[in-house]
């Protein structure tokens, strides 16, 4: 049996096998999201919480949380409140004895493997109950690129000076990667992406230049 939800293990690892096998797919579970109604206190809330559901269905990619959350989950607010599994208080699992336990009942250490170990190993996660965070009603976001010939190699040592000592509300995420010169036709050069997510606005981010 391959569990699947997104369907987006980089492996294939939920829909290959060298045997004949079956494939129970999770995303429907996904769409009830009845675990995260529960921890509902006001209406209000409710309201705000299904239409937050309706946008993550509609604009959000398809990864599933099935294999995101079992494998950690890093996202770009993770300086500041962790990785996805930090912000998991509950699981409900179905055993391969057709047991469906929850933290209490499948005890700490199987509840550390399915929140980071991949919970295809240990059986069918059917619900994690997750605490949300809170995200500033303004952020700021931008996306800057330098290339070798745009004095890369100074600003990638002087990011990796910086990057673990600037405020937990700025995440910045650095890539390298190859592309066309557009100095010299038909060489390539390396380039540097900075992707960055400021939970406040550009005011406050800017004193941090
Ligand atoms: C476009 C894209 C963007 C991504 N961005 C990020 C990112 O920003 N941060 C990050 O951390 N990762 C990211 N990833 C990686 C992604 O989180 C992992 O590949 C994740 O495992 C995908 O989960 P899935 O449910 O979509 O995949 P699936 O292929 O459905 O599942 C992945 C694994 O989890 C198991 N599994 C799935 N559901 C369950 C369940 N209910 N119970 C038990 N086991 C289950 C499967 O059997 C399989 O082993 C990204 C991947 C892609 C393709």
């Amino acid at each position: 049996m391959k569990i699947r939800s997104g369907g987006h293990d980089y492996e294939g690892v939920s829909y290959v096998s060298d045997v004949p096998f079956f494939i129970l797919i999770c995303s429907t579970f996904v769409q009830s999201m009845s675990v995260l109604k529960m921890r509902l206190h006001g209406f209000k809330l409710e309201q705000l919480l299904v239409k937050f559901l309706q946008n993550c269905r509609e604009n959000l990619s398809t990864v599933g949380v099935g294999g995101h959350f079992s494998g950690g989950g890093y996202g770009n607010m993770m300086r500041k409140y962790g990785l996805s599994v930090d912000n998991i208080i509950d699981a409900q699992i179905i055993d391969v004895n057709g047991r469906i336990l929850d933290r209490a009942s499948m005890g700490e250490d199987l509840f550390w493997a399915i929140t980071g170990g991949g919970g295809s190993s240990f059986g069918v996660v059917l619900a994690y109950k997750i605490k949300l965070v809170r995200v500033p009603s303004t952020v700021t976001v931008f996306r800057v690129t330098r290339t070798y010939e745009q004095n890369l190699t100074n600003i990638v040592y002087s990011y990796q000076q910086v990057a673990d000592k600037l405020p937990e509300e700025i995440f910045v995420r650095m890539t390298l990667g190859v592309v066309n010169s557009s100095v010299r036709t038909g060489e390539k050069t390396n380039i540097a992406t900075f992707l960055t997510l400021f939970l406040g606005d550009s005011e406050k981010l800017l004193p941090h230049e």
